[in-house]
């Protein structure tokens, strides 16, 4: 057994495009907006995972990543 620490698995949330990192609240949190009746629907759907979940934040975290000033 080697002594490289795992990292957990990330949650859905962790790869989808809509949970990003909000200044005031200091913390990752899902930025997708929904009516009063799509957010009820949200609540009570049957299933357990989120049909709004759009893959491909990795990409975008790098791709900001690499537009930062003085990264080159
Ligand atoms: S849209 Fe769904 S999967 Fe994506 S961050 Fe929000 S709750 Fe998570």
């Amino acid at each position: 057994m080697d002594n490289q620490e795992k990292r957990p698995s990330p949650t859905p949330c962790e790869e989808c495009q809509y949970f990003e990192y909000d200044d005031l609240a200091d913390e990752e949190i899902c930025t997708l907006s929904l009516d009063e009746d799509e957010y009820v629907a949200f609540l009570n759907r049957k299933s357990r995972g989120c049909p709004y979940f759009r893959s491909g934040r990795e990409y975008d975290t790098v791709k900001k990543q690499n537009e930062l000033p003085g990264l080159e």
